[in-house]
């Protein structure tokens, strides 16, 4: 499967570390314990998720009198989904939207080089296959190299953009980009925005502006505040979500290049200490390798 791939590095330097720790043990003892906290904290799980696993863990295991190392991988398994948070979709594979939300206004953040660009051509591709009509907007006006990219991607995927010359005004590329989807019945409208996070006050504001002018024209826009974050660089992404949520509202998050990582925890951690859910992974440089994170398949293809 797509996923397991994705996801080899993160199973075979990490969670199959996990299988090991417990081999040839016949009960969960200290050193078991010990040994599974080490490994989730190499994984990048994080500290504090790691240590509410294992108190979780060690609660139930001194409950039972026993349990073999089979059952600790059950009950890991369960813990570890337990603190995933997914949005929530009537059917995990399918790229539905919410109905009366037209168009569903998804607006992007997240600094340079993690995956933004490639993130919104693998949406609007995704979409676009699944029947709706998509549009995008260059509104990350700081670069001209951004408004270059996400040009190649749209001619890529054959989603029209609306963008400005470097430099204009952001809000004004979104109001254009929403003017234009409402004028041609457009399911998505996918906006980029500048992700400077050293000036958190101009990203604030930045931000703000932009869904304040795109609410003259939808009142209720954006209906998704979609983070992405680089799965790659574990404790890092984990840094910047915390900042990010800090500057404004998230209402889920995108982590990407989880296909070249051992670092693949990162999304448990984040996912449990921000309580903001997961709605994407990308597992690759291509179009078509982007999925609707689902917790269950995710910790199964991990333990698998
Ligand atoms: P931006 O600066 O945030 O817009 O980042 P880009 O979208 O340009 O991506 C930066 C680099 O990461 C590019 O080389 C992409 O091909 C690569 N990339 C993005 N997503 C993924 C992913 O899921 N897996 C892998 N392996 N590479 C990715």
């Amino acid at each position: 499967k797509n996923l397991d791939k994705g996801l080899s590095k993160t199973k075979q330097s990490v969670f199959q570390k996990l299988s090991r720790a417990v081999v040839g043990k016949s009960k969960v003892d200290d050193d078991v314990l010990d040994q599974l906290e080490e490994v989730l904290i190499t994984s990048d799980v994080g500290v504090n998720t790691t240590l509410k696993i294992i108190e979780r863990i060690e609660k139930r295991v001194s409950k039972d009198k026993y349990t073999s190392t089979t059952e600790l991988n059950q009950i890991l398994r369960e813990e570890i989904t337990g603190l995933l948070t997914e949005t929530e979709h009537k059917d995990q594979n399918t790229w539905e939207l919410p109905e009366g939300k037209k168009p569903y206004v998804i607006m992007i953040v997240g600094v340079n080089g993690v995956g933004k660009t490639t993130t919104i051509g693998k949406l609007a591709h995704k979409y676009k296959e699944n029947g709706k009509k998509v549009i995008i907007g260059a509104a990350d006006t700081f670069r001209a190299a951004a408004i270059d990219q996400l040009e190649i991607w749209s001619q890529r995927v054959d989603v029209p953009l609306i963008k400005q010359k470097m430099g204009s005004d952001p809000a004004s590329v979104a109001y254009d980009t929403v003017a234009s989807a409402q004028k041609q019945d457009t399911d998505v409208v996918i906006i980029d925005t500048a992700g400077r996070l050293h000036n958190k006050v101009n990203l604030m504001n930045e931000l703000s502006k932009i869904k304040r002018v795109m609410q003259k024209v939808i009142p209720d826009a954006p209906h998704e505040i979609l983070l992405i974050l680089d799965g790659s660089t574990g404790q890092n992404a984990f840094e910047q979500a915390k900042q990010f949520t800090k500057a404004t509202e998230i209402t889920a998050m995108a982590i990407t290049k989880l296909d070249g990582t051992a670092k693949g925890g990162v999304v448990i951690g984040v996912s449990d200490q921000l309580q903001v859910p997961v709605k994407y992974i990308g597992i690759g440089e291509k179009v078509e390798d982007l999925q609707i994170f689902n917790k269950t398949e995710f910790v199964d293809s991990l333990f698998s």
